[in-house]
């Protein structure tokens, strides 16, 4: 019998309505004859109020962490009620469901509490649970950590239970439903004409999750690709008896019409610090940088300058927008080691980044993107790229002027 993972995020579980017409999706897949397992998130907006109350209890100096074993006990606790209260509606429509949290599968993790990786699933029961044609409703986002209490995987972490249980249950697929119908050549939020994709290869859904294109946690298109799993985005809003196509998550030699260019995503979680007059001599970058990997600080655009003052330079970088207090703190407190005559930090910029596999084979995608942001007087702070994916960091107030002039200028303008 073939087993089939079905996942239903935050809009699409928000209320006891909406948990009723997912039990529809779900009825739908059971009568087709599969043996199912249904991860849900938290109803939307309670995983925010859950980390607000944190946050509220938690440490008022920025210095020292939150305790994350406790964040994980609260913030576990929306999907806790989502996979009971979904459960109940499908029991109550006469299907035999139960729920089950990360720690009874044992879904387990590592130490990382707040943000874990799952280390392994002992899915045998769960598998005998759903072939003997029960419906699992797996509470997403949560698993047991070595030292015996609960740990969460990161924000958006359920689409990564989702496609870990597919992988470990050797699903056929794992259908992840949202609230929009499939992965779009940018958040279809922004752009009108953003056109849905058929297909995404899982290369370029990474880059696109990894730069910040919500839609799926990066770890999930990681493990996704990593297990060959066949992913799937569709919206639970459509008619459950005839749901859209989606877009189908697979390997690049699947797809046949191939963009150059295939999504630009903007992300607003960034943040800028400059350090100015830097003394321009070996180990200073050293000194910043690893004062910000020891506190768990992800560095991404760099850019070193020289500064007006003679043996001197300007170094530019940015993080995430929630670590920014944090570090400004940090390196304040290191002023005199570091040796720099100011600091300055900005929240309002936005990455916004081009991505497409054609690019490794295909000149002149930077200089279109270069070219399309001067014209329309939009100036570039910094610039990262890789092999598959250019970002640029600009002032937040050209966010939506940027993403359309780039979305024409590749061509991806659906017909309005
Ligand atoms: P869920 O609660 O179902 O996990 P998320 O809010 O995490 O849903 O992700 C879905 C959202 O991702 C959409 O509402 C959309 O605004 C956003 N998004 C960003 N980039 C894209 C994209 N390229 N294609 C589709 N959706 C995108
Ligand atoms: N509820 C969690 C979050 O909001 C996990 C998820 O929805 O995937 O981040
Ligand atoms: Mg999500």
């Amino acid at each position: 019998m073939s087993r089939i993972v079905m996942k239903f995020g935050g809009t699409s579980v928000a209320d006891l309505d909406r948990i009723r017409n997912v039990a529809r999706f779900v009825r739908r897949e059971v009568e087709a004859g599969s043996s199912i397992v249904v991860v849900v998130s938290a109803m939307a907006g309670e995983t925010n109020k859950l980390v607000a109350l944190c946050r509220q209890a938690g440490p008022a100096d920025p210095k020292l962490g939150m305790h994350d074993v406790e964040y994980d006990a609260v913030v576990s606790s929306g999907e806790q009620v989502t996979s009971g209260l979904l459960a109940l509606v499908l029991q109550n429509q006469g299907l035999r469901a139960r729920s089950w949290q990360g720690w009874q599968i044992p879904l387990e993790t590592d130490m990382a509490h707040g943000k874990a990786r799952i280390a392994d699933i002992k899915g045998e029961a769960l598998g005998e649970a759903i072939d003997g044609g029960e419906i699992a409703v797996i509470a997403g986002f949560q698993g047991i950590a070595p030292d015996g209490r609960i740990a969460t995987l990161g924000r958006g972490g359920s689409d990564t239970t989702a496609v870990a249980l597919a992988a470990a249950l050797k699903a056929e697929r794992c259908d992840i439903y949202t609230d929009v119908d499939g992965v779009y050549t940018t958040d279809p939020r922004i752009h009108k004409l953003a056109r849905r994709m058929d297909r995404i290869s899982f290369e370029e859904m990474l880059e696109m999750a990894s730069v910040g294109a919500k839609v799926l946690q990066t770890r999930s298109v990681e493990l996704a690709m990593a297990y060959k799993v066949p992913v799937r985005v569709l919206s639970s809003f459509d008619n459950p008896e005839t749901p859209g196509p989606g877009t189908v998550i697979c390997d690049e030699e699947e797809i046949v019409e191939k963009n150059i260019v295939s999504g630009i995503t903007p992300s607003h979680d960034e943040a800028k610090i400059s350090l100015l007059a830097v003394p321009d001599e070996p180990g200073r970058a050293a000194r910043i940088f690893t004062l910000l990997a020891d506190a768990n600080i992800n560095v991404d655009m760099i850019v070193q300058s020289p500064s007006r003052a003679p043996g001197k330079a300007n170094i530019s970088f940015t993080i995430p927008e929630a670590d920014l207090d944090r570090a400004a703190t940090l390196l304040s407190d290191a002023k005199d080691d570091i040796g720099y005559s100011a600091i300055q930090s900005d929240r309002n910029v936005v990455k916004v980044s081009v991505i497409g596999v054609g690019m490794k084979s295909h000149a002149g995608v930077a200089s279109v993107m270069f070219k399309t942001l001067a014209d329309r007087g939009i100036n570039i702070q910094n610039i990262s790229t890789s092999e598959i994916k250019i970002s640029v960091l600009i002032d937040s107030q050209y966010t939506e002027l940027a993403v359309r002039a780039l979305h024409q200028a590749y061509g991806l303008d659906r017909a309005a």
